[in-house]
Parts: structure tokens; sequence; C-alpha cells
């Protein structure tokens, strides 16, 4: 079963989709309690892009909703599970978790978590999951983004 996240990165296929995980860090962790997609204003199979209206959107639900930016993932529906080249030179949120999403031979979407360091460097890091409400580090990736608000 897809989860909401995957379900928008589908339906944004043969292109690219993209948007952003919310929710809180509590004590044991970064609890997701959203996820909201975003409009791939580059409409491309091989890049993404957010245009200012829907960045202020998605600022203002956060804001609103009393929610924390956790991670702003997208997907590669043909490339490589790695940030492009593209990806670092316009990496402008290094503080978020870089979520990357690619479907495998059963179109399955399997994710990956990056830190953007640098426009010339990355960083594989644990992937961030969600196991009940919780991400941690230690489940297995099947469980990621599971129980969120449909
Ligand atoms: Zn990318």
């Amino acid at each position: 079963m897809q989860t909401q996240a995957e379900r928008w990165l589908s339906q944004a296929l043969p292109n690219e989709g993209c948007g952003f995980l919310l929710g809180q860090y509590t004590a044991e962790g970064a609890q997701v309690q959203q996820a909201l997609g975003v409009a791939n204003a580059s409409a491309s199979p091989t890049r993404f892009s957010m245009s200012g209206q829907d960045l202020y959107r998605i600022y203002s639900a956060s804001e609103q909703g009393g929610l924390s930016l956790l991670a702003i993932f997208h997907s590669h529906p043909s490339g490589l599970p790695v940030p492009s080249a593209t990806d670092l030179a316009e990496a402008t949120l290094p503080h978020l978790h870089f979520l990357i999403a690619t479907p495998d031979s059963r179109g399955v979407w399997q994710w990956q978590n990056f830190q953007i360091l640098s426009p010339h460097l990355f960083i594989k890091t644990k992937i961030l999951l969600y196991s009940g409400n919780i991400l941690d580090t230690d489940k297995n990736s099947a469980s990621m983004l599971k129980g969120e608000k449909a």
C-alpha cells in the first residue's frame, strides 16, 4: 500500500514529484504528521522546482499547524537514488533531510535519505524511518512514512 507521499509521487509520473514532510521533534525523534505534495514547477522527468507561492503555502501550513519542516522529498523516476548535480546545485534548505525515492523493478518506491553539505558534497545518512509515530534509524525502510494522516 502506498503512503500519501508515494501516491503523490506516482501521480506525478513520468515527471519527478516533490513535497515536504511536516511534523514535530520529540524526545524520541522526529514525528511525521503530514506529507504535503508540491507541484513540480519544472514538470520534468529529470529535475524539480517549486514556485515561491507553493513554498509560501507550505511555510504557512507548518506555522499554522505548529509543525516543523522535517524533510524535503522528491522522486527520480528513472535516475539513480542519489542527489543529482542539479539537486546539489539547487539545494537551498540544507537543514532538512533530503529524501529521494526511486521505483524498483516492481514500481515500489524505495527511499534514501541524504544531507546536502555543499554544492559539491553530500552524505548518505541512515534513513529516517517511520515506526509507529516516530521516525527512527533502526528499523527497515518498509515501515517508512506509514501512519500519515490520509
Ligand atoms: Zn533529484
